[in-house]
């Protein structure tokens, strides 16, 4: 006889699992006693099957459905949908998979919980979820199958992990090597050090951007702020760009920005001010400096909806002194990686700044994150990274 899983029966009228994979403990109507972590089918107020997921009783987002097929979350699932992950980042590369690319975003990739990087030789696996978490093995071992038996690396962040109640793991799960390691993105080098700095140690989600500013930054002099380490002002200084500033305010960055800088071999040409960006932009403008090329890449402003009102006069005000600092014919990159903030939200403070700098600015491109970090029509939330490329008259 099948063996039935424990069940999670949604409300009625609050049965949006059907296309969208996040439920929320206010969407249960009840839920077998199960393990925190473990698979439940989960059942819409009617008692018909909608999908499987992991359920934790800890988090608000207490399930994630991984698949709307009656099929069981097994390792065969796992391997499938990290084989078509694969797939997808290899189809259309001239070499088959890239060596620098993020290989399975969470949602997008039909694995909630997890994100797995590929650092050249090596695999940087994250388990944001406590299912996720308790699968790590089954996951490295498939990596190993899938990938030549790359070696991996664990790199959990302690929020996530805390949230839903796990030991964030960070360490060798497969394998081992060195803890440094150097990658190219675009023939740009940097040095990265496992398990530590931000996200899985690069913003690999800005790199289709990074090649963008490159590409109109020669000659020119470029402000870089928020530089984290130093990704924007590396490509612009390979790429010719005359000078950069880059304004960054954790030792950690500055010190892994300055070696990115002195290994590309354009440390000459860049200064690091370790400061506040709010108060160094109003610094620049009382100095008169003047950039052809201005980055804005800040961490989220707004991390909850009612952080927003804070958040949109945060944004406006970078926007707003930096369109101060732009030369006559130059580039702002701005951004914002807030879940909360709209693409046309984002526009509209980008406008309003615009207005009280008295700047008639063209919209050359509308900014996203990298196409291995896709987006999935039916959970907006995947489109997360938003920018504008606007250009002064
Ligand atoms: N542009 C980078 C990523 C930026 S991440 C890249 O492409 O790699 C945002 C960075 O802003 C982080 O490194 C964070 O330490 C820094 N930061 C956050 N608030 C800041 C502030 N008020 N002033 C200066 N830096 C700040």
């Amino acid at each position: 006889m099948k063996r039935r899983l424990p069940a999670l029966r949604l409300k009625r009228g609050r049965e949006a699992a059907w296309s969208h994979p996040w439920i929320f403990k206010g969407d249960v109507a009840d839920v077998s006693d199960v393990e925190p972590g473990a698979a439940v089918t989960i059942v819409d107020s009617a008692g018909r099957f909608v999908g499987r997921g992991f359920y934790n009783p800890r988090p608000a987002l207490c399930c994630r459905v991984l698949t709307w097929t009656d099929e069981p979350l097994d390792t065969a699932l796992l391997q499938r949908r990290l084989g078509s992950a694969i797939a997808f980042r290899s189809r259309g590369a001239p070499g088959g998979l890239p060596a620098l690319c993020r290989l399975v975003w969470s949602e997008a990739d039909g694995l909630p919980g997890l994100v797995v990087d590929r650092y050249g030789p090596i695999l940087i696996v994250q388990c944001l979820t406590l299912g996720m978490a308790r699968l790590r093995p089954s996951i490295a071992d498939a990596l190993a199958r899938l990938l030549d038996d790359a070696p991996v690396f664990a790199a959990d962040e302690d929020a996530a992990a805390r949230l839903e109640g796990f030991e964030a793991v960070r360490g060798w799960i497969r394998g081992a090597g060195s803890e440094t390691v150097e990658v190219s993105e675009d023939g740009v080098r940097f040095v990265v050090t496992l398990g530590a700095g931000h996200k899985t140690g690069l913003y690999l989600d800005q790199r289709e951007n990074h090649a963008r500013l490159a590409g109109l930054a020669a000659g020119r002099d470029v402000l870089d702020a928020f530089c984290y380490t130093a990704g924007f002002a590396c490509h612009a200084l390979r790429a010719g760009a005359r000078r950069a500033v880059c304004i960054e305010s954790s030792p950690e960055a500055i010190a892994a920005a300055r070696r990115n800088l002195a290994l590309n071999g354009v440390g000459a040409r860049a200064e690091i001010v370790a400061a506040n960006v709010f108060d160094e932009l109003r610094r620049l403008e009382r100095t008169g400096s003047r950039f052809g090329v201005v980055v804005l890449d800040p961490p989220p402003f707004a991390r909850t909806r009612s952080a927003l009102p804070a958040a949109a006069r945060g944004y406006k005000e970078i926007n707003l002194r930096a369109l101060r600092l732009l030369e006559p014919g130059g580039s702002l990159f701005t951004f914002s990686c807030s879940h909360h903030v709209s693409d046309a939200l984002f526009e509209d403070i980008c406008r309003e700044a615009a207005a009280d700098a008295r700047l008639p600015l063209r919209i050359v491109s509308r900014l996203a994150q990298a196409a291995d970090h896709p987006v999935l029509l039916n959970v907006p939330e995947t489109r997360y990274l938003k920018g504008l490329h606007l250009q002064a008259p």
